[in-house]
């Protein structure tokens, strides 16, 4: 078995043994009858996937906490160091080049409250972007809303509202902008269909690239 806790899960109806690896943990989802031992000698049979996947979860979040601790905070894709300054607000200023967390108290600030401030900012900033993008392609939603959805960038929905993850914000400006384009063409088709791609490259042509940016990044965004 893997050196970390695994966490076995039953589910009547499964019929397959299932691996998951996610923020470091393992979850394995099985038959309801699955014997322990049959569950084991599966997960030991992926230990090899296992362990590279850990391994590489603990390398990034290393790569974040050690950013973190020089002070620094990932916004618009790039690690800029950061000051707490006491105001009687509780928000963010950004100006591109000098980020302040302002706070009331910055004797007793931990991270939770700081990520929670920066949660805030980026709710406003995000939707301030998002639908300048809107009118400049023409395409309005109803709605949009931020959310802290665990995997997903965005949605779109049938009532013709979007979602985004608040987590974009940290992702370079030109990826929030394709993830803005991506689901505001979901308006106009529902689907990943050809004609939503062409769609999509009439508004931003460089979308294979920024695919392939979230291939390779997204798993680093999502971590807090
Ligand atoms: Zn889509």
């Amino acid at each position: 078995m893997p050196d970390v806790p695994v966490h076995i899960t039953r589910r009547r109806g499964q019929k397959n043994i299932r691996i998951r690896v996610k923020n470091g943990n393992v979850l394995v989802s099985a038959p309801y009858f699955c014997r322990s031992s049959e569950i084991e000698k599966f997960v030991n049979s992926q230990n090899t996937w296992i362990n590279k996947q850990i391994s590489k979860h603990r390398a990034l979040q290393e790569h974040a906490d050690k950013a973190l601790n020089e002070g620094k905070w990932l916004i618009d894709g790039k690690w800029i160091l950061y000051q707490i300054v006491q105001s009687r607000l509780e928000t963010v200023r950004y100006d591109g080049s000098d980020l302040l967390f302002l706070v009331k108290n910055p004797h007793s600030v931990d991270k939770t409250q700081v990520l929670s401030i920066f949660q805030n900012w980026a709710k406003i900033i995000l939707k301030e972007r998002f639908w300048e993008t809107a009118r400049q392609i023409g395409l309005m939603p109803v709605k949009v809303s931020i959310r802290s959805q665990q995997s997903k960038w965005g949605s779109c929905s049938a009532r013709k509202t979007i979602s985004l993850n608040w987590r974009l914000v940290k992702c370079p400006p030109e990826i929030q902008r394709y993830i803005f384009i991506h689901e505001l063409c979901h308006l106009e088709q529902m689907n990943h269909s050809p004609a939503f791609w062409q769609l999509v490259d009439h508004h931003y042509p460089n979308r294979k690239a920024a695919e392939k940016w979230l291939r390779d990044n997204s798993r680093a965004m999502f971590l807090d």
